[in-house]
């Protein structure tokens, strides 16, 4: 949705998933990029090598499609030929080639870079034809492109983000975790992509790395090209294309206004999450990758509340050995600011997928073999993870968390397996710890309700409110088009979240709260007031979080509650919450309802 618009400069609203303002310039980013070269020449006296090489892939794909036609007419197919006629005059375009050849000498830029900007704005010319024959040739030019590419390639294998002089925003139409995982995230200052919801996991990665990020803006990749300027601004879900010169300075005024805020924050980051009337709330932070535990440290995590193990998988070809697994969890558990670091066995399925796995073929993976069930059903693959989790726990405090339970059955089985490797261990004379506390993540609602026979099976809940309100509400949580249903505060979901740390209270075994609701400031009086025992977040959130359970008492959020739960219908809730919310922390919330 185009939301404004002056000549050139134009504003897009998406989902802001990632707070702060990120300025800079375009790097539409297409999964195929990862295997091509971007990089800016070190010098002007490097552009006529760069215009020779470019030439020179020319020539070599003509003559490799020259080839390919004197091979089909030999073998008599003609079908294709024409299809490379216009192939091969789309190579000699001097439309085509002079504009490549302005980008490398204007830019100073590689041939691929070059290239790709090129065919940004081809594609950009087809999409405006209404016919949509026409309109789909644009096929042609990325076969051609492609084609060059490759005879290019082989020379320097960099990406943009390795050894581009300035950072760049990624506009993408979606980024999968593998994506996000391959990228070398300091060359890069924001995101935007046309899908994906706030609790996706590339909102979620965008969050932990701490660049700005909006989503699901439906079709900026139509609208930008590599190199445009471009302003994202992650807390109010804008994106500004080509910003005119005040509209620039505003924004540059709110990033450093957002910056200062952020540090004024910190001074919150290591004090207790304790309520002036003394209820402390344990704050965890959640992590995908061991490179983010400083900055949870930094941010005042006082432990590990979520360790999303499923990113080791999504980062490589093949499947991590015991090793792997070992030498990352026991990072993790030896840090010594942490009092302890909660493993979460791998939730692969649902909307990540490992490498070798891109694509499921299941109809409906969120529903389908994921999490728990599919380690049930992998039962090596679990295993291998398992035995890793046990070493780790000889070198510091370790929790282990089964994802997606639904059932106390596969509860049983999940820990039967576990026991299984600690014998296979303890035989070995491996050194493990003693005792590990085990938790069942409560994301489904048959676990909700029959939390007090789970509760009977572990040592702890950990509720995983992203998926919770997928499944209560059905609605898909990477679906952009939802988005406007997807709500915590809806009486359904705040019922069922009483109801787990009822029965977890009544059970005598702690609730912790590891979904992104635990770190939205809107819900943390909510939450204070159900007597959740810990809060995990993604760092960003925790000192912010801290700061206002530290100015709230346990009776006020008890009575805040109370009345939530008196209302009938989600927005009725949200109203009161915001009011109050707003009344009580003028600063925190004046711009919430933007
Ligand atoms: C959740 O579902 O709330 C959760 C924390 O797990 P994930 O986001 O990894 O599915
Ligand atoms: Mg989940």
């Amino acid at each position: 949705m185009r939301a404004d618009q002056t000549d050139k400069t134009f504003v897009l609203k998406g989902i802001g998933v990632s707070p702060g303002v990120a300025i800079g310039r375009v790097y539409r980013f297409d999964p195929l990029d990862s295997k091509i070269a971007f990089y800016k020449l070190k010098d002007d006296s490097l552009i006529p090598k760069e215009v020779l090489r470019f030439k020179k892939a020319l020539t070599e794909s003509e003559q490799q499609l020259l080839e390919i036609q004197k091979n089909l007419k030999k073998a008599k197919v003609t079908e294709p030929l024409y299809v490379i006629d216009v192939h091969i005059l789309i190579l000699k375009d001097k439309i085509f080639t002079n504009r490549t050849i302005k980008y490398i000498r204007r830019l100073g830029i590689n041939a691929e870079w070059a290239l790709r900007m090129t065919l940004d704005h081809y594609k950009q010319i087809f999409e405006g034809v209404e016919d949509a024959y026409i309109s789909s040739r644009v096929s042609d030019v990325q076969y051609v492109v492609q084609r060059v590419l490759r005879n290019l390639s082989g020379e320097k294998q960099e990406n943009v983000w390795e050894t581009g002089q300035d950072g760049v925003i990624i506009v993408s139409h979606d980024l999968s975790p593998a994506d996000t995982a391959q990228m070398k995230l300091d060359k890069i200052l924001g995101f935007a992509t046309d899908s994906g919801g706030r609790t996706s996991h590339t909102a979620i990665v965008a969050r932990s790395m701490e660049l700005p990020a909006v989503v699901g803006l439906d079709n900026i990749t139509r609208s930008v090209r590599t190199g445009d300027e471009i302003i994202v601004d992650g807390t109010s879900g804008l994106v500004v294309i080509n910003p005119y010169p005040d509209m620039l300075k505003r924004y540059e005024e709110k990033k450093r206004h957002y910056d200062a805020a952020r540090d004024e924050y910190l001074k919150y980051a290591k004090l207790p999450a304790m309520t002036l009337d003394n209820y402390h709330v344990q704050i965890g932070c959640n992590i995908e990758f061991i490179e983010e535990i400083p900055s949870a440290i930094v941010h005042g995590a006082e432990n590990i509340g979520l360790y999303r193990t499923e990113f080791l998988y999504i980062y490589r070809d093949e499947l991590p050995t015991e090793e792997d697994h070992f030498n990352n969890y026991r990072q993790v558990v030896t840090e010594k600011n942490l009092s302890w670091s909660t493993i979460r066995t791998f939730d692969l399925g649902g909307d990540k997928f490992p490498n070798y796995q891109k694509q499921s073929k299941e109809l409906n993976p969120q529903m389908g073999l994921r999490a728990i069930r599919f380690c049930l059903k992998e039962v090596e693959i679990f295993k291998t993870q398992l035995r890793a989790i046990w070493r780790a726990s000889a070198f510091g405090k370790t929790k282990i968390l089964f994802p997606m339970i639904s059932s106390v059955d596969e509860i049983r089985e999940a820990k039967k397996l576990l026991e299984e490797t600690r014998q296979e261990l303890l035989s070995r004379g491996v050194k493990i710890a003693s005792e590990m506390e085990i938790g069942a993540m409560i994301e489904v609602p048959a676990a909700v309700i029959i939390a007090d026979k789970l509760a009977q099976e572990v040592d702890f809940f950990s509720i995983g409110t992203n998926d919770l309100i997928q499944y209560s509400l059905a609605i898909d949580r990477a679906n952009e088009r939802l988005t406007y249903l997807y709500e915590p505060l809806h009486p359904a979901v705040l019922r069922l979240i009483k109801r787990v740390v009822d029965m977890a209270h009544e059970a005598k075994i702690r609730t912790a709260m590891c979904g992104e609701m635990a770190g939205d400031p809107l819900c943390a009086l909510i939450l204070l007031g159900m007597e959740l025992d810990e809060l995990s977040m993604n760092h960003l959130a925790i000192p912010r979080i801290k700061k206002i359970i530290r100015e709230s008492t346990i009776k006020e959020s008890k009575i805040l509650l109370e009345k939530a739960l008196s209302f009938n219908t989600a927005s009725e809730v949200r109203a009161y919450v915001v009011d109050y919310m707003m009344g009580r922390f003028p600063d925190e919330f004046q711009n919430e309802e933007d």
